[in-house]
């Protein structure tokens, strides 16, 4: 039959040590460390730390999981990321204990598959290896979803090319050795065959980062890691082109779709603890003689946020195991992750805020993770393209297996339906 839900022993023992790992050591460094930047940026202080807890990774062969053998990495596919990540995802260091955090994960897959052989050697075994951090760079002040309105140029000179634009939203460029950068370098063709990668090292002169700008209500230039690129007259050489000149797009779409469906592993593991959290103060909090879990309305929340965050699961695994069984990002792959990552902020909502709700003014304060797990719900909804984009993708590729009916009414037109069968079952009247 093929209807397997189960996970096999000798991985489930992986998967446990993973987690209790992650709860005895990687997580204290999640309560210590707490500047935005500590999980990448190799000039943290939280790097000494991290050390240790990266070796035993190694050691256990668990380090970059997501990379396939030939890069040093284990090959699990995606399914068994997911499971991974379902752990990973409950604390922010611990995908870079694991060697796996974003951007880089993405940013080492697009370098594998489309670097020349000197660029690998220069940027991606550092990468593998945790020594340095890495940027993408796409959305601009004037647009994001819509690449058709990319603005930053790349022109050819005499001796390579020369940028000028600016981008935004380039998370951990300025802790970033490289940033892979998307420009225009053909205006006359649409941005689809007119846009292309390169590799600009950080220290280039005539790229600024003008600032770093923060995610949420935190003053102005509080650490924040989303750099605002500027490029003037920023010269690079040919061998700075990642890809093919024109097939930026490509180079692109082959790392979002892993960077979606990793994105959406990790939120799993906020969701579970939310509900966690949910089920402990159910249990511990009394209100008018009774714990607030023997109330009705309480219960519901609790169904509610389960059976919420079984669907988003199941449906994300279903996701992990088509892309390992087609290998590639197949349509009905991509049909899936973008349906995920539009369930993504709804279910968020859907959990945070009665767990949230449920703590009281515990829920609302910085003594909790909860408001930082809310922070995720507008969030998700924007990070790798807005929530109606991933909309838009999965009701087009199902109406592009359906048609319409030329007839008045609809083919499920009740009375020429029960004609057509009174006329098979010979009956009459
Ligand atoms: C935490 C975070 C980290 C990020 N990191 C990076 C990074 O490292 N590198 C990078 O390049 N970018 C990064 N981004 C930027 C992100 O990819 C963009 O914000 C995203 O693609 C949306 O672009 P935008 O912000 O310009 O919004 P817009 O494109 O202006 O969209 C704004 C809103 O307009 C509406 N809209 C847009 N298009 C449509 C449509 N087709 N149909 C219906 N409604 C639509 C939606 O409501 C949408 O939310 C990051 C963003 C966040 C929040």
């Amino acid at each position: 039959m093929g209807w397997d839900f189960s996970t096999d022993p000798e991985f489930q023992d992986t998967l446990d040590w993973i987690d209790a790992f992650v709860e005895r050591e990687v997580e204290a460094l999640d309560l210590v460390y707490r500047c935005a930047g500590d999980p990448w940026d190799p000039a943290s202080p939280a790097r000494v730390a991290m050390r240790p807890l990266q070796a035993q990774v190694k050691d256990r062969g668990l380090w970059a999981c997501h990379l396939g053998p030939e890069l040093g990495g284990q090959g699990f596919g995606q399914l068994k990321l997911a499971l991974m990540n379902e752990v990973l995802g409950r604390s922010r260091f611990a995908p870079s204990v694991f060697g796996c955090q974003a951007p880089d994960t993405g940013n080492a897959e697009i370098l594998a598959r489309y670097g020349t052989e000197a660029q690998k050697a220069r940027y991606l075994q550092p990468l593998l290896d945790g020594e340095i951090a890495s940027c993408f760079s796409m959305t601009e002040p004037q647009a994001g979803a819509d690449p058709g309105e990319f603005t930053c140029r790349a022109t050819r000179t005499e001796d390579g090319w020369r940028i000028d634009g600016e981008k935004w939203f380039a998370s951990h460029a300025s802790f970033s050795e490289f940033i892979i950068v998307m420009a225009v370098t053909n205006p006359d063709v649409v941005i689809h065959q007119g846009a292309s990668m390169f590799l600009v090292e950080r220290n280039t002169p005539g790229l600024e980062v003008l600032r770093d700008v923060t995610v949420g209500p935190a003053p102005a230039l509080d650490g924040g890691v989303h750099g605002y690129l500027r490029f003037t007259d920023c010269r690079v050489p040919p061998s700075s082109l990642l890809g093919d000149e024109g097939r930026g797009f490509d180079v692109a779409q082959s790392r979002l779709g892993g960077g979606r469906i990793h994105h959406a592993m990790r939120t799993v593991a906020v969701l579970q603890k939310c509900l966690d959290m949910m089920c402990e103060r159910a249990q511990s909090r009394r209100t008018r003689g009774q714990l607030l879990g023997d109330l009705q309305l309480t219960q519901q929340k609790i169904a509610d946020a389960y059976t919420r965050i079984t669907q988003f699961r199941l449906h994300l695994l279903y996701a992990a195991w088509l892309l390992d069984r087609d290998g590639s990002y197949t349509r009905p792959v991509r049909r899936e992750i973008s349906a995920i990552k539009a369930a993504m902020p709804e279910v968020l909502k859907d959990v945070v805020y009665p767990a949230l709700h449920l703590h009281g003014s515990l829920g609302m304060s910085n003594e909790t993770p909860l408001m930082n797990f809310w922070q995720m719900v507008p969030e998700m909804g924007i990070v790798d393209g807005p929530t109606e984009v991933h909309q838009v993708a999965v009701a087009k590729s199902i109406l592009r297996e359906r048609s319409g009916t030329k007839g008045t009414f609809p083919s499920y037109h009740v009375p020429a339906r029960t004609e057509a069968a009174k006329l098979k079952l010979g009956v009459t009247g």
